[in-house]
């Protein structure tokens, strides 16, 4: 049985990772900048991390939401003490494009309403209803119409009040930083206008963390540089270091009910042992001071470099802006200099690396580019 073909791919075989390193089956060393895209947040095989798995895949992998997991009550606990949402409810799943659909869900479920304002160029996941609030023409026409969505531009706050003023609203969804759409920045006043307007209408306002999340932007969430409180936020990508695993936080005005929601394999033991590893090691190794800290090294020094048109982004989520299309320069800062990174859109290089990287890494990568510059 061959591949079903849906992705352009590298001919490279990647086999192991360590750090911020991995390596193909020639042993060739490659510095890891797109971190699997934003998945690797505690680096490759980090030793805490691959030994908890070991351990709970010799214990128990799975059982069932029908019993109690522990594991699960553990993980919110922490969970809800490092990203300051203590005081919010946690929802296991298993990717990003899951924890949108049940967002969306539950925002429908609560305001008995379907329409949902998503932004431009924004990307929520492939599921029907994540693809229904995703404005990118790659992606084909959903065929799921339980949601009407209209697409303001970024940070256009008068349409959003005029769709919303109109009383039909039943959610507002937004990326904390958007990736796939560009490495775009809502306007931090624009997130507090909405969070306002949201409240007074009583329209829920999701917070898509799913790639800017868990440590990334140097906040725990991105959206937490503004200081705003969503009321559902979505998670998966870095929440479990390669692991399969998604979430969602849900505010306490909204009544859990016995099958609202429902998931075979959100949550399991292996899962839960993954997130629970990530935030150990996020917290031990001061890793969101981190990202904080060698992001804004990289992005000092790569302003510095006249061939890039602008440096987007926050943290360890950082996008490059070229005047040209940046397919080749990708391709030679791989094949020619061995680094991975990550593409949005035509023009921009996207820098996704584990949140682990050292100022060290963050110059190395920066020689190797200035090569092909
Ligand atoms: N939301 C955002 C912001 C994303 O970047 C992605 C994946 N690129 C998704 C949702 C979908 O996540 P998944 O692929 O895990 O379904």
């Amino acid at each position: 049985m061959k591949l079903f073909d849906v992705y352009p791919l590298f001919d490279i075989n990647i086999v192991s990772g360590k750090g911020c390193y991995t390596y193909d089956t020639e042993g060739t060393e490659y510095l890891d900048l797109y971190g699997g895209h934003a998945v690797i947040s505690v680096g490759h095989t980090h030793p805490y991390y691959t030994e908890k798995l070991t351990e709970q895949a010799h214990k128990l992998i799975f059982y069932s939401n029908s019993v109690i997991n522990d594991l699960q009550i553990k993980l919110a606990e922490k969970l809800g003490r490092i990203s300051g949402y203590d005081d919010y409810s946690l929802f296991l799943i298993n990717s990003g494009a899951e924890a949108n659909e049940n967002a969306l869900k539950l925002a429908s479920f609560h305001t008995g309403k379907k329409k949902v304002i998503a932004f431009r160029k924004a990307f929520h996941g492939r599921t029907s209803a994540a693809v229904k609030v995703t404005d990118n023409p790659k992606i084909v026409a959903p065929i799921n119409d339980t949601f009407e969505v209209v697409f303001p531009e970024l940070n256009d706050f008068e349409t959003v009040e005029q769709e919303i003023n109109k009383g039909d609203v039943c959610a507002v969804i937004i990326e904390g930083i958007q990736g796939v759409g560009g490495i775009q920045i809502p306007n931090p006043g624009f997130l507090q206008k909405i969070r306002q307007l949201c409240t007074r209408h009583g329209v829920v306002l999701i917070l898509d963390e799913v790639q800017s999340g868990y440590g990334r932007s140097g906040k725990f969430f991105a959206h937490q540089h503004a200081g705003i409180r969503p009321d559902i936020i979505t998670m998966a990508k870095g929440m479990g270091n390669g692991f399969p695993v998604g979430g969602l936080i849900i505010s306490p005005m909204f009544t859990p009910s016995y099958g609202l929601l429902g998931t075979t394999f959100g949550g399991n033991h292996l899962a839960c042992t993954a997130a629970s590893a990530v935030l150990d090691i996020i917290e031990n190794e001061n890793l969101i001071e981190n990202a904080a800290r060698v992001g804004s090294y990289l992005k000092t020094e790569l302003e510095k470099l006249p061939q890039i048109k602008e440096v987007r982004g926050e943290g360890l989520m950082l996008g490059l802006v070229f005047e040209q299309p940046s397919t080749e320069l990708r391709k030679k800062l791989l094949y020619e200099q061995k680094v991975f990174t990550g593409a949005s859109g035509t023009n921009v290089i996207r820098l996704l690396p584990p949140l682990i990287l050292t100022t060290q890494q963050a110059e190395e990568f920066i020689k190797r580019l200035k090569k092909i510059l």
